[in-house]
């Protein structure tokens, strides 16, 4: 006979899930209550606002998908793209490869636009693909590439896209509530986000949110979404304005009591603050990372705050590593993924993670884990730079 299950209790400095906030946590044992019950439409009311808060925008369709960010990618792209659409996809990492493979399992055409792993979507490369691809219904990028750290200009790429008359797909899971995002005011028309990144949610929902000329191109599809689940006219149905709200399907209601929580949590610290404690914090382990003598991927105009790729010194089993961390710290960082597998660790300040304690045990670990395997770096010095980065603010 299986016992019950016990975690253990780890520091989550990897690219996701993040730590939980213990309100959270809290909130998700409460009292399950029925889908329809007027109590739990006036929590459903409450979460809306507190999306749109998050988002900054004003689009009545803005809700969670009953599933992790993947299906808040999917949900954009199946609604949007229909068979024969172009769609413009920037990859500089693994999570634009994704959108271009929903892209095409849509029936799309998708016109690749490549950067460095590494790097921010290239604004120049992207106005090229814009002038030679005039047809061209959607530009899809990721905000924040989980993959590298890398952080691009959603601002501009919006811009560019609206010039030439294209919708945008926002990809901002690892972006939203760790820097900056402004749905209405940067013109985005679709977009999703994760709740186990910035947001210190549990995992398994995907806040999106779609501008009225997104809907308008929703509402006038030539073909069905194929996905019956996903298909944003009949999710509505359910998320609407007012009492009259259809069964679609059962929502994860204890779920939706995290994400509240978190989204409370969100806006009591207030956006500006939350950016700003990701960057404070992003500095002092930079400032300590690269005190030991180890280097970044990115280059630090284009660096997230809330994901540090950290290139493996020469010789350094980077596995050997994590686990060590792991076995000893209970601390979890991240591999590299991709074209960076085995070169990089990531390491995640996401949310309610992004602290100063976190950002000097980090330190502490790594820097002692290293020194121990006999790794070439500088001793001593990382703890005292990160805290004097933290003195200097
Ligand atoms: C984590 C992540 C996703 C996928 O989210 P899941 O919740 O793991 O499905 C998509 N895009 C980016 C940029 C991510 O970091």
């Amino acid at each position: 006979m299986a016992n019950s299950f016990h975690p253990p209790v780890r520091t989550l400095m990897g690219p996701g899930p993040s730590d939980v906030n213990p309100r959270v946590l809290e909130a998700m044992s409460r009292p399950t209550i029925g889908h329809l019950d007027p109590a739990f439409i006036g929590l459903m009311d409450e979460l809306k606002a507190l999306m749109q808060y998050a988002f900054k925008t004003e689009n009545r369709l803005t809700l969670p998908i009953s599933a992790p960010g993947s299906a808040g990618m999917e949900a954009c792209f199946v609604n949007l793209v229909e068979p024969g659409d172009k769609v413009i996809v920037c990859q500089n990492g693994v999570f634009g490869g994704r959108m271009k493979e929903n892209v095409e399992r849509c029936g799309g055409q998708a016109i690749m636009v490549q950067d460095d792993w590494g790097r921010a979507v290239s604004l120049e490369k992207v106005e090229q693909a814009l002038l030679e691809n005039k047809d061209a219904k959607v530009l899809a990028f990721v905000h924040a590439e989980t993959s590298t750290g890398a952080l691009s200009d959603a601002q501009k790429l919006c811009k560019l896209a609206q010039a030439h008359n294209c919708l945008t797909i926002v990809d901002a899971v690892t972006s939203l509530g760790g820097v900056e995002v402004d749905v209405d005011g940067w013109g985005i028309d679709a977009i999703y986000s994760g709740t186990q990144k910035c947001l210190s949610c549990t995992p398994g929902l995907s806040p999106v949110s779609f501008s009225e000329k997104a809907v308008h191109a929703i509402s006038n599809r030539k073909s069905k979404v194929q996905s019956w689940f996903l298909d944003m006219n009949l999710v509505m149905g359910y998320w609407g304005e007012g009492a009259k709200r259809a069964y679609h399907h059962t929502a994860p209601i204890n779920a939706l009591y995290c994400l509240h929580e978190a989204l409370v949590i969100l806006e009591e610290e207030g956006l500006e603050r939350a950016w700003a404690r990701h960057a404070m914090n992003h500095q002092a382990l930079a400032a300590g990372i690269e005190a030991m003598g180890l280097s970044f991927v990115v280059p630090s105009t284009e660096r997230l705050p809330q994901l540090n790729a950290v290139s493996v010194p020469e010789g350094v089993d980077e596995a050997l590593v994590r686990k060590s961390l792991l076995d000893n710290y209970s601390l979890e960082i991240g591999a590299g993924l991709g074209a960076l597998a085995g070169k990089v660790w990531r390491i995640g300040l996401m949310g309610f993670a992004a602290n100063s304690k976190n950002v000097l045990m980090c330190l502490g670990a790594l820097e002692a884990t290293l020194s121990h395997i006999g790794a070439d770096i500088k001793k001593g010095v990382a703890v005292e730079a990160a805290q004097a980065q933290y003195l200097s603010e």
